[in-house]
């Protein structure tokens, strides 16, 4: 029988990548709670008019990359494809509307129909912080202020520059999609047939194609700024003060759309440079619309997401699992005590292990092999004495220690 192979775009985690990805996560919530986001779970799939009603129906991600299915019963859901919309959800479901703020942190997998390439999968994984609540631009800077120290935590600021935008409020973008409508028609020959069925639709996507010659026709389009209301320029003035006071460095690209069609003012990416075209490792902005388009209040948000797997690629490698201590009873008379010794070690937080079988060269072998730092070998004239023998692998000393002191000795 040949095989079976993993779903396309999809991977096993093992070993370090393992460690990397789990690095990151814990450092994430680590520092997400002092900033005070509680973390939450919720489900993998929705009912798909989560995601449909949403994010846009002009986004490549309503459009071609959602995993919607009916199951059994002729419901059509939906494999979560980001965390927003079902946090915003949940947030109406779970009659929290009127608990604000609520500062919400999640991490775990989403899935995307995509073509699999380096840094881009069909399931991947992220982290993601939700501020919900606040109106004000500090909301804000502290997202990204909290990304930036995810980012330094994780050693990878160094090569990742934040890029920052505003999409202005609902005045000023409708005025700019004017402008935008007018500039890409004069150019639509040249446009693709994605950017084409945007020209009505949404014109501000097109700003984020992929394609070569609509980023040709990009390059010279207007930029926001000059159709920016007093109010939507006082609130993106504020923000940049307000990272200035966070200490987040950053640089201003008006070419930052979101790929999600529910943003509003704040736009922005943490780029890398390291990690060719999939070089944006955390992005987000503000959503004020979201909640509302959940059947709950008009309610103000703001959040990031990050994708793990190129976090983990960005990085340097964790430290390797700590080396274990081998259990090492010589004939089977010894191996019930043998079996109490390694459980006394674990009980004090120590990776013990012990052979399944074979005599005491075959286990020193594997000791070695495994990379253990020290052997703990009980024989049976020892065991009468209450003592094992601890051997330090690494400097071959080895000493006779009573069994209620051994777990102390190998901390
Ligand atoms: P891209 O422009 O790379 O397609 P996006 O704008 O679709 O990204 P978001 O929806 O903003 O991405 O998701 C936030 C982060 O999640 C991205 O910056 C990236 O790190 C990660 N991400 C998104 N899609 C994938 C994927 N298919 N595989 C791996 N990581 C992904
Ligand atoms: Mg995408």
């Amino acid at each position: 029988m040949t095989a079976l192979q993993p779903a396309r775009g999809t991977h096993d985690l093992i070993g370090e990548e393992q460690r990397r990805f789990q690095r990151v996560v814990d450092t994430a919530r680590r520092v997400a709670a002092t900033y005070g986001f509680d973390e939450w779970q919720t489900p993998i799939f929705e009912d798909t008019n989560v995601f449909s009603r949403t994010l846009g129906d002009t986004s490549d991600v309503v459009t071609k990359e959602m995993y919607t299915f009916q199951d059994r019963g002729g419901d059509s859901v939906t494999l979560r494809p980001e965390a927003t919309a079902g946090v915003c959800r949940a947030l109406v479901s779970n009659g929290l509307t009127q608990s604000l703020p609520q500062k919400v942190f999640v991490a775990g997998p989403m899935f995307r129909y995509e073509r699999p390439q380096k840094g881009r999968y069909r399931q991947f994984h992220q982290i993601d912080i939700e501020l919900i609540g606040p109106a004000e631009p500090l909301a804000d800077a502290e997202v990204i202020a909290c990304g930036w120290d995810i980012l330094k935590a994780l050693k990878v600021d160094t090569d990742t520059v934040l890029e920052l935008n505003t999409l202005g409020d609902k005045q000023s973008r409708d005025a700019y999609r004017d402008a935008l409508v007018a500039y890409f028609t004069e150019h639509q020959a040249a446009l693709s047939q994605d950017s084409l069925n945007r020209l009505d639709r949404n014109p501000m996507r097109i700003l984020d194609s992929k394609d070569e010659a609509d980023r040709r026709i990009v390059a010279d389009a207007p930029t926001i700024a000059p159709y920016l209301t007093d109010a939507a320029k006082a609130f993106y003035d504020k923000l940049k003060d307000h990272l200035v006071r966070f200490r987040v460095p950053f640089v201003e690209n008006p070419r930052i759309v979101r790929g999600l069609d529910y943003y509003g003012h704040t736009a922005f990416e943490f780029v890398t440079t390291k990690l060719g075209a999939q070089g944006t490792v955390m992005a987000g902005g503000r959503y004020d619309g979201l909640v509302a388009e959940m059947g709950g209040p008009l309610t103000p948000a703001v959040g990031l997401a990050a994708g793990i797997e190129r976090l983990s690629m960005l990085m340097d490698a964790p430290p390797p699992a700590p080396a274990p201590v081998a259990v090492i009873p010589i004939g089977d008379a010894a191996e019930p005590v043998a079996i109490e010794v390694m459980q006394s070690l674990r009980a004090n937080g120590i990776r013990a292990e012990m052979s399944y079988r074979g005599n005491i060269k075959r286990r020193m072998e594997r000791a070695n092999r495994t990379g253990a730092r020290a052997a703990v070998i009980l024989g049976d004239d020892d065991i009468a004495n209450g003592v094992a023998q601890v051997k330090d692998l690494a400097s071959g000393t080895q000493e006779a220690v009573p069994f209620a002191h051994i777990p102390s000795r190998l901390k």
